[in-house]
């Protein structure tokens, strides 16, 4: 290891890599937490007001929001806090919580802590019968005796009316509910809920730091650990996709051939049509992973299979639900396939961008092996890298205007194409 810790002094924050400043926050928090409850009377019941609380205990509060660019494991740090302040080894030697190793912290990885409110907004926004749902399910006891913890990912897909009734639960909280927003900068939240939330800032972490955390724990070879890392741009996600999976690895070849290949009109509209046909392939596969099972669930909620009284009743109450759930695998589908062909056209930018490094001489580490770059940073000129990067912000930016993506993509590529 290069840090001072090891892995194993972290606990559950040892997947935070180059994010020191955060861990050390987020401990402090934990250990403020576990002083709250200790200072607490046992055998809990309605207490009037709150015990004044120590400098350590102020470290604690009741809402948090977690920002950072995509990848640089927001969720994750959200989660190992939530495991830190679940934690059932959490005062047990003065440590803050979060050891990774008690059946709490495992749980809480997992997703299956019955403490843990698990909120991932599927489709492109997320509603106020949602919401209301989900705050009054929060405002229920810990039935561990600790904290109520709910994580809520991508919390910028609340709708105004959504956040209108967040900001009230976090307003006005119950006494042992915690918050823990993401969102990829405080901008995305309302200023009312973001005034009311200790903001938790992550960084891009270095590659060398994301290739340190594949080669040690991953046990991928260092050279191709910083190949990935520095392709991913400090996305650790993405970097451990690249470098273990074969078929995202070949995507984004297909990707990066797209700048050679665009030599005139014709190749340029047939990568057009490949790069939107490569992103709804990958698109597919993700969702159809996630939609069968849970068509399945549903079905066997209704008990589908079984007879008797009732039964008929309950079929046609499924029919409904099945509709409910097609509607958001439907919304969730678009937005994965608007973020995959996003996450494509970056690629393609950021290949750009190294060329137009190397043709402007800056000493910047490049996402791209130089030798991938060269021929084409020598046979055109920054001007000319310019304009085709902003061919590929503007084919971005028509995406989220929803126009249709071949049309957009296809103005780009002949773009990329004229000299
Ligand atoms: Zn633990």
């Amino acid at each position: 290891m290069t840090g001072g810790l090891s892995a194993q002094d972290l606990g559950v924050f040892d997947d935070l890599p180059g994010q020191d400043a955060v861990v050390a926050q987020l401990r402090r928090a934990a250990a403020g937490a576990a002083a709250l409850l200790a200072g607490q009377q046992p055998g809990g019941g309605a207490r009037e007001g709150r015990p004044p609380r120590t400098g350590q205990q102020s470290a604690m509060t009741h809402a948090w929001l977690f920002t950072g660019p995509p990848g640089s494991g927001r969720s994750v740090a959200a989660r190992a806090f939530a495991a830190a302040l679940l934690c059932g080894d959490a005062d047990g030697d003065g440590n803050a919580g979060g050891c990774g190793e008690c059946a709490s912290c495992r749980q809480v990885l997992a997703g299956t802590h019955a403490d843990l409110l698990l909120v991932r907004p599927q489709g492109l926004s997320y509603g106020v019968k949602q919401t209301r749902d989900l705050v009054l399910r929060a405002a229920g006891k810990p039935t561990g005796g600790r904290w109520h913890v709910v994580l809520f990912e991508d919390a910028d897909r609340c709708t105004e009316q959504a956040a209108n009734a967040l900001l009230k639960a976090i307003e006005e909280p119950a006494p042992r509910t915690v918050w823990l927003l993401c969102a990829p900068s405080a901008e995305d939240l309302v200023p009312t809920i973001r005034s009311r939330c200790r903001v938790v800032t992550l960084v891009v972490p270095s590659s060398d730091a994301v290739a340190q955390v594949l080669t040690d724990r991953d046990g991928i070879e260092p050279a191709r650990a910083l190949a990935a890392a520095r392709a991913a741009q400090g996305h650790i996600g993405r970097a451990r996709r690249l470098a273990t999976d074969a078929s995202a690895a070949k995507r984004r070849a297909d990707v990066l051939r797209v700048p050679s290949a665009v030599t005139s009109l014709g190749p340029a509209l047939t990568a057009a049509a490949s790069l939107v046909r490569t992103a709804e392939e990958e698109a597919k596969a993700v969702t159809e992973e996630l939609d069968e099972p849970e068509r399945e669930a549903l079905r066997r909620a209704f008990g589908e299979g079984s007879s008797g009284k009732g039964v008929a009743k309950a079929m046609r109450g499924m029919a409904g639900a099945m509709k409910d759930l097609e509607d958001r695998q439907k919304s969730r589908a678009t937005r994965v396939k608007r973020d995959t062909l996003d996450q494509a056209l970056l690629e393609l930018a950021l290949f750009y961008r190294d060329i137009l490094m190397l043709q402007l001489g800056a000493d910047t580490e490049l996402a791209n092996p130089e030798s991938d770059l060269r021929k084409l940073a020598s046979s055109s000129t920054p001007e000319a890298t310019l304009r085709r990067l902003q061919a590929i912000m503007h084919c971005r930016e028509l995406l989220t205007l929803n126009v249709a993506p071949l049309l957009a993509v296809e103005e780009m590529a002949l773009s990329l194409s004229e000299g």
